[in-house]
């Protein structure tokens, strides 16, 4: 009976709590934009523009029910894996008392600045630090084959609802999860060693302010069929909900195109920003004519279980034959 009341609570903090992205405050924020924008951009009446913010074909797809279905899965699956996976506080500790051990650093070094100075830094360390992982991890995630085998689940949405944010095989839920850890930490360790403990957070009830503002700019509409645009300029900066959307389309001209998840900053340095189109133009998932078995919740869940599973046996015998050849050779030269 516990389990069940930890489950349905766990569920309904997703949506009350604004720490998370869907949140009812931001999700409510984010149709108040969608339905500015299209009475005032495409010159829609507020019916037609209802008509197509809530539209059904999308709502109830095969890939949007799946999305549902991931969500209340993974939840699940999350609330019996987080209490073993290590935690920021145990990072962090481990990093303070490490940075003892450097010589040229200094416990409090910089601990006369000003308390203003010391919270602004930190606040905007920790959501660039947090961002640029995620980007970082992203682009892993598409590069390496293992990962792109999980990673496949997200791309495999071929309608886009705020829920699909939660379209994610398990494991790259608790890869993306140790990313946060690990990242806080780091930001956490360097600052309270460096500063002391005048340290904090700008909070806006209880979330950087910085990630606060991301969530209430639309963020939920990255996942959408709302191709919200920016100016050419502002995607440099900030990952419109088109420059995400193109993410998730299936041209090849698209693939490997804007990892970002607030700032468009880091694509722009490392070479893969593309500025958004019209979202109509997409056409979203992983391949051409993808069928119903994709959303199917087995195929989603095993099949990346056994790609992995083939790649590392084709690296087993890949190693195994440059060893055999090596024997091999060996074996010629002591008998020459
Ligand atoms: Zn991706
Ligand atoms: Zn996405």
């Amino acid at each position: 009976m516990d389990y069940f009341f930890d489950y349905t609570s766990q569920i309904t903090n997703q949506f009350i709590d604004p720490k998370k992205r869907v949140f009812l405050f931001y999700i409510l924020i984010s149709i108040l934009i969608a339905t500015a924008w299209f009475m005032i951009n495409k010159k829609l009446s507020l019916k037609k523009t209802l008509i197509k913010i809530f539209d059904k074909k999308i709502f109830f797809s095969k890939s949007a029910k799946s999305d549902y279905k991931i969500f209340l899965i993974n939840q699940l699956i999350m609330m019996i894996v987080s209490p073993f996976l290590i935690t920021q506080l145990t990072i962090a500790t481990a990093l303070y008392f490490y940075f003892h051990t450097i010589d040229w650093l200094s416990a409090g070094m910089f601990v006369g600045i000003a308390k203003i100075y010391i919270i602004l830094s930190f606040t905007i360390f920790q959501f660039t630090i947090d961002d640029f992982s995620k980007y970082i991890v992203h682009r892993f995630m598409h590069k390496w084959p293992v990962l792109w085998a999980l990673h496949k689940v997200h791309h495999s949405a071929t309608v886009l609802t705020p829920m699909t944010v939660f379209r994610t095989h398990p494991l790259e839920g608790i890869i993306f999860s140790l990313r946060s850890a690990i990242t806080q930490a780091i930001g956490i360790s360097i600052f309270f060693y460096l500063f002391g403990n005048l340290v904090s957070l700008y909070t806006i009830v209880g979330v950087n302010i910085f990630v606060f503002v991301f969530n209430i700019l639309g963020s939920n509409l990255r996942h959408s069929h709302i191709g919200i645009r920016y100016w050419k300029w502002l995607e440099y900066i900030f990952i419109s909900p088109a420059q995400h959307q193109l993410h998730h389309s299936i041209a090849f001209e698209h693939h490997d195109k804007n990892f970002g998840a607030a700032l468009a900053i880091w694509d722009w340095l490392f070479g893969s920003l593309h500025h958004s189109v019209e979202f109509e133009t997409l056409h979203l998932g992983i391949k051409k004519n993808q069928h119903d078995a994709t959303h199917n919740l087995k195929n989603l869940y095993l099949d990346p279980i056994h790609e992995i599973k083939k790649h590392i046996f084709n690296k087993i015998k890949k190693i195994k034959n440059k060893f055999n050849k090596i024997i091999l050779k060996g074996r010629y030269i002591n008998e020459v």
